[in-house]
């Protein structure tokens, strides 16, 4: 006489609320196309058939923030790029995530200069770090499988939600004669 136990075989899975929206927003994040140097020509090329994004759910990169969910940061940021890279930030819809991708975003790389920001992360928060220079696709495909695991796992918003990271950040415009545009200061 079978039980109850056996009658299902494998037809039925039990899981939690919470990890069944992180699954649902890891395989559907739509990139922000956020080009900034030659780090860019290798996301490009990641998104094109030979990687195919698109087995990821992201084949969509969008011209809007409103309608984007995850910015990679492909490139240098110059220190005049930083505000807008901000107010491109603001403007996306929670939840959000960023990959800084190649050591120009992630630190200033070799562009130890007044013109680079030395680290994205001082004008947004970083989820996951992309190395190289440039990246190769396979390197920018492990960094979104890491933050796939992030999500899916809602680390990343546990962490939000006891660091508060992403809301401490601000620029603040200077319209002196200097010009000089200060990233990172603190509210
Ligand atoms: S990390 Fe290398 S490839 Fe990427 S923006 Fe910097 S110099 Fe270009």
């Amino acid at each position: 006489m079978p039980t109850i136990e056996h009658s299902f075989e494998d037809n039925i899975i039990t899981t939690t609320i919470d990890r069944v929206l992180g699954w649902a927003r890891e395989s559907s994040i739509w990139p922000m196309g956020f080009g900034l140097a030659c780090c860019a020509i290798e996301m490009m090329g990641t998104g094109a058939a030979h990687y195919d994004l698109a087995r990821f759910g992201m084949e969509v990169f969008r011209a809007s923030p409103r309608q984007a969910d995850i910015m990679i940061v492909a490139g240098r940021v110059s220190q005049k790029m930083a505000p807008v890279l901000r107010q491109v930030y603001d403007q996306m819809m929670e939840p959000k995530w960023v990959i800084s991708m190649g050591v120009c975003a992630s630190s200033g790389g070799m562009f130890n200069n007044y013109a680079i920001v030395q680290g994205v992360d001082q004008v947004v928060p970083v989820d996951v770090y992309a190395p190289g220079c440039p990246p190769t696709p396979e390197t920018l495909i492990h960094a979104i499988e890491t933050l796939h695991g992030l999500i899916e796992s809602n680390e990343i918003l546990k962490r939000r939600a006891v660091t508060g990271a992403g809301a401490q950040f601000a620029i603040q415009h200077d319209h002196s004669a200097s010009g000089v545009i200060e990233i990172g200061g603190r509210r």
